[in-house]
């Protein structure tokens, strides 16, 4: 059964207005941030970020999926935690259900620019940690219409905020977006400046999502093939390479604590550019169903949940809020 759309829904914590203000949305922050039962766990925060248009809301709500079927929420407490992690192989759902969560859709026409979290929270225990689980979709890096300076303080906030930010990029990996990258984690560190001392790698775990990958032969589809691309590919440092080009994969490399790259099939036409596709498996090529699978449980199984730290500390529900608030703050001003 798909619980998504009875327990949660998408509430918008901040979004950019026409004018480029940031507006946020504290009335929100409260409500999903305050339930007294959470305050004291450990926080996972998984992130998706990339283009308008780019699949990223599909993702995540088969994302949610997943975490509906293994986990208990706040409104799902029905569900018992449990003790040794099993996977349930039917979590992706029933073939012709159609897909709810973040909405998403076809089309060109751009939705608002902001972040926007799942109403709901996972619950779980991880090593004897009690942990709390949440997941944000965020809109409008790279699009055609966001400046470099939009692009960057998106990204920036993404990353202060969750614990495992998904880039998601079509097809491959760009050095225009390794530079944004750059220069966003640059803005995001500032960020962190009067957080005292850093100690460790300022944030935890960074994954690169590909979609409509093309090059299967040379490195196969899911985390694996994504990890070499990555590593013999794109992070590769190079001594023809300008010093411009290696600086840039450096800092990358510095500043989180893992750095991925998953690889995903083209999804098929009905996906890609039907009006009526409504989200069902059966619509969608059977190698990238297989993939969607394999990639969301590589991203969501309990030993790759990056808990979200602060100077090598974990942080906890009550101070990841008071974080936030700030550094929403600072990007308002
Ligand atoms: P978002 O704006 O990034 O959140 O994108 P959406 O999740 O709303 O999806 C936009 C469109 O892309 C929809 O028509 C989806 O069916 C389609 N889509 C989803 N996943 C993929 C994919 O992996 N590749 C392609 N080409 N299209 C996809
Ligand atoms: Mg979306």
């Amino acid at each position: 059964m798909d619980h998504t759309h009875q327990h949660g829904k998408p509430v918008s914590i901040l979004r950019f207005s026409g004018c480029k203000e940031i507006i946020v949305d504290n009335r929100q922050l409260e409500n999903i941030f305050n339930h007294p039962e959470i305050q004291d766990r450990k926080v996972v925060i998984l992130s998706l970020i990339g283009a308008f248009r780019g699949g990223k809301s599909f993702f995540l709500d088969y994302c949610l999926r997943f975490l509906y079927a293994h986990f208990p929420s706040i409104n799902n407490p029905s569900k018992q935690t449990q003790t040794f992690f099993r996977k349930d192989d039917n979590w992706i759902g029933k073939p012709d259900e159609p897909l709810k969560g973040f909405s998403w859709r076809a089309g060109t026409k751009r939705e608002t620019v902001g972040i926007n979290i799942w109403s709901d929270v996972f619950l779980h225990t991880l090593n004897g940690e009690n942990i709390a689980i949440f997941v944000m979709d965020t809109q409008g890096l790279f699009d055609r219409d966001s400046s470099p300076t939009d692009n960057s303080r998106i990204f920036a906030l993404g990353t202060l905020i969750s614990s495992i930010q998904v880039l998601n990029l079509n097809h491959q990996v760009q050095e225009d977006q390794l530079q944004y990258l750059q220069f966003a984690t640059e803005f995001a560190q500032y960020t962190l400046k009067n957080k005292g001392k850093m100690d460790g790698k300022p944030f935890q775990n960074l994954t690169f999502l590909i979609r409509d990958w093309q090059n299967c032969h040379e490195f196969e589809y899911g985390p694996y093939g994504g990890k070499r691309y990555f590593e013999d590919e794109v992070l590769k440092i190079r001594p023809s390479q300008g010093s411009e080009l290696q600086t840039v994969r450096e800092y990358i490399k510095n500043s989180f604590d893992q750095i991925g790259c998953c690889l995903l099939p083209y999804p098929g036409t009905d996906v890609a550019t039907s009006p009526q596709f409504d989200g069902r498996l059966t619509q969608m090529d059977e190698k990238f169903k297989i993939e969607l699978k394999n990639v969301i449980e590589h991203l969501l199984m309990p030993d790759n949940l990056t808990l979200k730290k602060l100077n090598s500390q974990k942080l906890t529900v009550k101070q990841v809020k008071v974080y936030i608030e700030q550094y929403l703050k600072i990007f308002q001003s």
